[in-house]
C-alpha cells in the first residue's frame, strides 16, 4: 500500500506519533482483527482523518452506525447538555430522556413497548429471552427460535450460537442450545423445522454481514402466517436495516409485515452505543428479575438517540438514503459496463456488489490507501453503507476512486 510505505519511509528518519501509537497498540490492545497501519483521529461528515492528517472519505459509516456522520453537531449538543444535568441516575429510577426517547421510538415503529440497551447483541439476547418468557408462559414451555444460514445476530455465546454462519459453528463450544438454522427464502425449511418446542422465527430483512441479502416478500409473508398459525412469535433484528438505512424508517415497511418483536441499534445513537428492543404491548410479559442491566435506558445514551432521531425524521434522511440509494446504484451499474463487477444489490444506502473471488480485501486495502472507505464482507464481496447524509457528489467521488482502485488491481492481475 503506497501510504504505508510512505509513512514508514518518513518515519525512520523522524519517529512519528502515529508509529509509536502503532507499536503501543500492538503492544497493549489484544488482538482481535487484522487492522491496518493507521491510527483514527477525528471526523467531520463524510469524511475521517488519521493521525497523519490523511482523509477518507467514509463509505463504511462506522459498519451502519454513523447515520449523521462523524462527529454531528447534534450529538455533540445533545452529549454535552444531559453530561451537564445528569450522566447516570441508575437504572433502578426512571429518567427524563429514557422516557422521552422511548415515546418517540414508539411513536414512528408502530411498536407499543421499548427496552433499552447499549450493543444490538445485548437488544437481540433480550429479545430471545422474550421469545422464551412468551414459550413459557404461552407454548407449553417452548424455547427454540428459528434463524436462518448466513445471519448475523451479534457476538456474545448466545447470539453466536444465533448466527447462521458455518466458520462460526466450531468455534467456543459447547455452543447455546435452543437455535436452528434454515436457509433464506425457503418456506417449507422452516414449516419443517417448527416444532412443538418453536417460541419464535428471528431474521435479517436484508443479511447485513451476510453479504446484504434480502428476504423475499412472499416468504416473509409465509413466516408471518406460520407465526399467526402456531402463536409464535416473528422476531425481526433490524440492527443493521433501521432507521433509514434502507430507504424506508425500517425495513419491514418494504413488505408491510410487521414483527411482534424487532432490535434496533448500529444507526439508532449515530456512534454512542445504544441499542433497543420493540415489542407489542400483548408481549410485555417480563417479570422483575428477569430482565434488566446496569446502563438500560442511560440518560446519554437517551439524549443521544433522541437527538438523532429527531435529526433524521427532520431531515427526512430516510428519502436521502432512498434517493442517493438509487443514484449509487446506477453509478455501480454504469462502472459494471467496464470493471468485473456483478451482482449489484441491496435497498437504499445498504449496497453490495461482486467482485472475482479472493479480490475484495486487497481492492479495500488499495481503495483506503487512495483515501476511500469501504467494507468486505466476504473474500468475493463489497458492502457499502454510508452514513445517510451522503450526497451525489461524495457518491461520484466514491466511484472515481474505485474505478481507478479496479483498474490499478485488474491491470496487475491480467
Ligand atoms: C451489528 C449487528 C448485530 C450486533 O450488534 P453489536 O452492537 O455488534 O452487538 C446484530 N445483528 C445485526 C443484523 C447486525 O448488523
Amino acid at each position: 500500500m503506497p501510504g504505508i510505505t510512505s509513512l514508514q519511509h518518513q518515519s525512520s528518519h523522524h519517529p512519528s506519533r502515529t508509529t509509536s501509537l502503532l507499536a503501543a497498540a500492538k503492544k497493549h490492545v489484544l488482538f482481535t482483527a487484522n487492522r491496518p497501519e493507521i491510527v483514527m483521529a477525528n471526523g467531520e461528515g463524510m469524511v475521517l482523518y488519521d493521525t497523519e492528517g490523511k482523509a477518507y472519505l467514509d463509505f463504511m459509516g462506522g459498519w451502519a452506525v454513523n447515520a449523521l456522520g462523524h462527529s454531528p453537531a447534534v450529538l455533540q449538543k445533545a452529549l454535552a447538555s444531559q453530561a451537564s444535568r445528569l450522566v447516570h441516575a441508575s437504572p433502578s429510577f426512571y429518567n427524563k430522556p429514557q422516557v422521552e426517547f422511548a415515546e418517540l421510538l414508539t411513536s414512528i415503529s408502530g411498536m407499543d413497548k421499548v427496552f433499552f440497551t447499549s450493543t444490538g447483541s445485548e437488544a437481540n439476547e433480550s429479545a430471545v429471552k422474550l421469545a422464551r418468557k412468551h414459550g413459557s408462559l404461552h407454548l407449553n414451555g417452548a424455547y427454540e427460535i428459528i434463524t436462518l444460514k448466513n445471519s448475523f445476530h451479534g457476538r456474545t455465546l448466545a447470539m453466536m450460537s444465533a448466527t447462521g454462519k458455518t466458520h462460526w459453528e466450531p468455534l467456543f463450544s459447547p455452543k447455546v442450545a435452543g437455535f436452528r438454522h434454515v436457509p433464506i427464502n425457503d418456506l417449507d425449511a422452516c414449516f419443517a423445522a417448527v416444532t412443538n418446542h418453536t417460541c419464535a422465527i428471528m431474521l435479517e430483512l436484508v443479511q447485513g454481514e451476510g453479504g446484504v441479502h434480502a428476504v423475499d416478500e412472499a416468504y416473509l409473508y409465509g413466516l408471518r402466517k406460520i407465526c399467526d398459525m402456531y402463536g409464535i412469535l416473528l422476531i425481526f433484528d433490524e440492527i443493521q436495516t433501521g432507521l433509514g438505512r434502507t430507504g424506508k424508517l425500517f425495513a419491514y415497511e418494504h413488505y408491510g409485515i410487521k414483527p411482534d418483536i424487532m432490535t434496533l441499534g448500529k444507526g439508532i445513537g449515530g456512534g454512542f452505543p445504544l441499542s433497543a428492543m420493540l415489542t407489542m404491548e400483548a408481549y410485555d410479559l417480563f417479570q422483575p428479575g428477569d430482565q434488566g442491566g446496569t446502563y438500560t435506558g442511560q440518560p446519554l445514551a437517551m439524549a443521544a438517540g433522541t437527538a438523532v432521531v429527531r435529526e433524521l425524521l427532520e431531515r427526512d434522511l430516510t428519502g436521502n438514503a432512498e434517493r442517493q440509494g438509487n443514484h449509487m446504484m446506477n453509478m455501480l451499474t454504469q462502472l459494471s459496463g467496464s470493471l468485473p463487477l456483478t451482482n449489484i444489490r441491496g435497498k437504499g444506502l445498504l449496497l453490495a456488489f461482486d467482485v472475482p473471488e479472493g479480490m475484495a480485501e486487497p481492492l479495500v486495502s488499495l481503495c483506503m490507501s487512495k483515501g476511500l472507505l469501504i467494507n468486505a464482507p466476504n473474500a468475493s464481496t463489497i458492502r457499502l453503507m454510508p452514513p445517510l447524509i451522503v450526497e451525489e457528489h461524495h457518491t461520484l467521488g466514491m466511484i472515481a476512486i474505485l474505478k481507478d482502485a479496479m483498474e490499478q488491481l485488474w491491470m496487475n492481475v491480467g
